[in-house]
This record gives structure tokens, sequence and C-alpha cells, in this order.
């Protein structure tokens, strides 16, 4: 008998990894935005991590896969140390990029790389960027 699959069970699923991968608790999110206003490379982000958090908690998979948010976080802590409800964010991105990486999607693809970004980039950076963005 085939197993029945609702997107009801998909978002679910997704929320109830995202949440054992990371060990936080999505649901605390009561978007203040705090997170947003304290993160040092939101200028950078296709969406703000409030937003992340947001998609999160209704479980939309497919459209927090698109944002570049979580390749962005730079794991500083500046959202976590003023988060009210007391939310790791941090280690909300990492699961996240972990979730894509487990699917083999990396970020960077080192033979896509600009010849001069390949030539100047300290070794240290690029090292920690491929075991950061590639799976
Ligand atoms: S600071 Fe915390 S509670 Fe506020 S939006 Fe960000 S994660 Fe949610
Ligand atoms: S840990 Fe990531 S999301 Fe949080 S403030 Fe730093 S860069 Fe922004």
């Amino acid at each position: 008998m085939p197993i029945k699959i609702s997107a009801r069970t998909v978002k679910r699923e997704f929320l109830e990894r995202l949440e054992k991968i990371s060990g936080q608790n999505i649901h605390k999110c009561f978007q203040c935005g705090t997170c947003s206003g304290s993160c040092p490379m939101n200028a950078s982000m296709d969406a703000f991590p409030r937003k992340v958090m947001h998609l999160a908690q209704l479980g939309l998979e497919g459209e927090v896969g698109k944002l570049n948010t979580c390749w962005i976080c730079a794991s500083c802590h500046a959202c976590n140390v003023k988060c009210p409800r007391g939310i790791d964010l941090p280690r909300v991105m990492e699961a996240l990029r972990l979730m894509a990486l487990r699917r083999n999607v990396d970020h960077i693809n080192p033979s896509r790389m600009a010849s001069d970004l390949l030539r100047e980039c300290p070794q240290i950076a690029m090292v920690a960027a491929f075991r950061k963005l590639t799976s």
C-alpha cells in the first residue's frame, strides 16, 4: 500500500528536522525583529533572520531554501545575545546549511570562482569557505 505524504506532513517534517539539528524551539520566536536589527550582515541577505524564522515556523522549506541568509550568516552571535526569547539563531542558520549540504547543494563551486579571487584570497579563508559552504 503506498504511503500517503501530504504537504502538511512535509512541512512538519522540515520543522522537526530543523529543531532537532539546531536544538532550538523555532516556535518560541515571536517576530520582534531584534535579530535582524543587530545583524552586521543584513545588508547582504536576501531576507533578514526574522523572516527566515517566520518561514521556518510555517514549514516553508522551499522558500527558506531560496534565500542566501543562512550562507551569509557569519555566526557572530550578535543576534542570539539580544534575542528576548533566548533563541540561538546561529545554530538555526548552521542547521539550515547542514540540511542543504546533506542534499548535496553546494553554495560555492571552486571551478566557477574567478581566477583573481582564487589567486588573492588567503588560503585559510578558502579552506574555511570550502568547509562551511560545500558538502
Ligand atoms: S530576536 Fe529572537 S524572537 Fe525576535 S525575531 Fe529574532 S529570533 Fe525571533
Ligand atoms: S549570527 Fe548570523 S544572523 Fe546572527 S547576527 Fe550574526 S551574522 Fe546575523
